[in-house]
């Protein structure tokens, strides 16, 4: 039977990450909202704590992997394991702050694609490096099959050319898994992720975007000019695989879209309760034994925004659940990330409205958490993308048959 209890085990880790969130983060949400560009250094400590949670195996609010086969396995059966963990991490930590949370090193986009696709020894190999991740070009979004970045083989290298924008970390994180192809001739197989790491010959920072909202997130162009990486930074198999396609590097969604679901959650959230706070501050009581109908207008309009958070929630747990039982994941993935991304920016907008003048100005949260949440609905597949994949997945259609 279906149990929508959080784990009793995952209490600890949901409290510590709640801690966090309250004392480390939200005391200095705004001013690195205001200082666009400055690395928050009170991240350090914190980042070295993650790792010590990470390390024991309990996950903490960062990049796990979704492993589909080797060692890890397991017993069978009915388990919660690191991705739920690492969602319910950070769904707290986003409660806090999701651009600062965004910032903390080590736990990047890149560290999921590592811990999705790469080899066991690779796995050592790149334990403890902060890695970003580099899909989008100037010519390629949503349609990441079309990226033009190509690797060519040069005896035991890998010679890397082509521009990657929008990077999350891309500025500050020790390394980027960049995604190039092999063979343009070949179409989506040949496309795979290289490690790159920082200062190696060829790989340059360009510049850093002004951005909307996730101010304390740094967000760069990145250019590769005859950058030359060692063959064993390929993650996973060189071959080009026509039948498999895209899996390999795909599967790295199936982990990251989750957490991204994650961060919406969390936004969301923090919005409900402040709004909460406010409306019961005004007087309006939010009752849930009576039908919305009968109350505030207001209360009936924070009890559906609920019901959506409720919603979003429950998908994104299963997505994480059914990545830890070894089950696949891929279309729960883009509903619950399609389903959250859309609830955080109605949830926050929304609560600004309920808020009055005083959720639109800085003295409230809630201006900024409208403005950060936008983007929870673009990176890692837009509103739309996910849609497309959820009605393919549903009609049985392929790639080519529904675009
Ligand atoms: C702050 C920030 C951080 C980011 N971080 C990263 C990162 O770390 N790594 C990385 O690689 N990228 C990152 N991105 C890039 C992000 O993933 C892309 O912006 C996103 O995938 C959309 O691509 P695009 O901007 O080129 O839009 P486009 O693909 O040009 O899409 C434009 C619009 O058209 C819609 N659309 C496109 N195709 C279809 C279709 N077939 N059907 C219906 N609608 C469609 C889209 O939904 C969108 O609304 C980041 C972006 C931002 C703003």
């Amino acid at each position: 039977m279906i149990n929508l209890e959080t784990p009793k085990k995952a209490g600890a880790l949901i409290n510590q990450a709640y801690q966090a969130a309250a004392e480390v983060f939200r005391p200095i949400s705004r001013k690195y909202d205001r200082a666009e560009h400055t690395y928050p250094s009170e991240l350090d400590m914190f980042a070295a704590l993650l790792d010590g949670l990470n390390s024991s195996g309990e996950g903490g609010a960062g990049a796990a992997g979704v492993r589909r086969s080797g060692k890890d396995d397991g017993p069978k059966g009915n388990r919660n394991g690191a991705n739920l963990n690492v969602v319910l991490g950070t769904i707290e930590m986003c409660w806090g702050d999701v651009g600062l949370l965004l910032s903390m090193p080590r736990q990047g986009l890149g560290n999921a694609a590592i811990g999705s696709v790469a080899t066991d020894e690779q796995l050592e190999r790149f334990k403890g490096l902060w890695a970003a991740m580099a899909i989008t070009e100037p010519g390629c979004g949503s349609d990441s099959a079309a990226i033009t970045t190509t690797a060519t083989q040069d005896g035991d290298d890998y010679i890397l050319n082509g521009e990657k924008i929008f990077v999350t970390s891309g500025q500050r994180a020790d390394a980027v898994v960049v995604w190039a192809t092999l063979d343009r001739t070949k179409g989506r197989a040949a496309i795979k992720s290289f490690v790159v790491e920082k200062g190696t010959p060829g790989f340059e920072v360009v510049r850093v975007e002004h951005k909307l909202g996730i101010r304390a997130s740094d967000t760069a162009v990145l250019r590769f000019e005859n950058c030359r990486v060692p063959r064993e930074n390929l993650l996973g198999t060189p071959e080009i695989d026509t039948a498999k396609g895209f899996a390999g590097v795909m599967q790295t969604f199936d982990n990251t879209r989750p957490l991204v679901a994650a961060m919406a959650i969390g936004v969301a959230r923090a919005a409900l309760d402040e709004t909460r706070r406010i409306l019961t501050e005004a007087g309006v009581g939010i009752d849930y034994d009576r039908p919305a109908l009968t109350q505030h207008a207001a209360a009936a309009t924070f009890l559906q925004l609920e019901a959506d958070y409720e919603a979003a929630y429950l998908l994104t747990l299963e997505s994480a659940w059914m990545a830890d039982n070894r089950q696949p994941n891929s279309l729960q993935a883009s509903m619950a990330k399609a389903k959250a991304g859309r609830t955080v920016v109605e949830v926050t907008l929304k609560c600004v409205e309920l808020a009055g003048s005083y959720g639109y100005t800085e003295e409230s949260l809630l201006e900024k958490w409208s403005r950060d949440a936008k983007i929870l609905d673009i990176f890692e597949g837009t509103q739309q993308i996910q849609q497309l994949i959820v009605a393919r997945r549903v009609l049985g259609k392929t790639s080519a048959q529904l675009k």
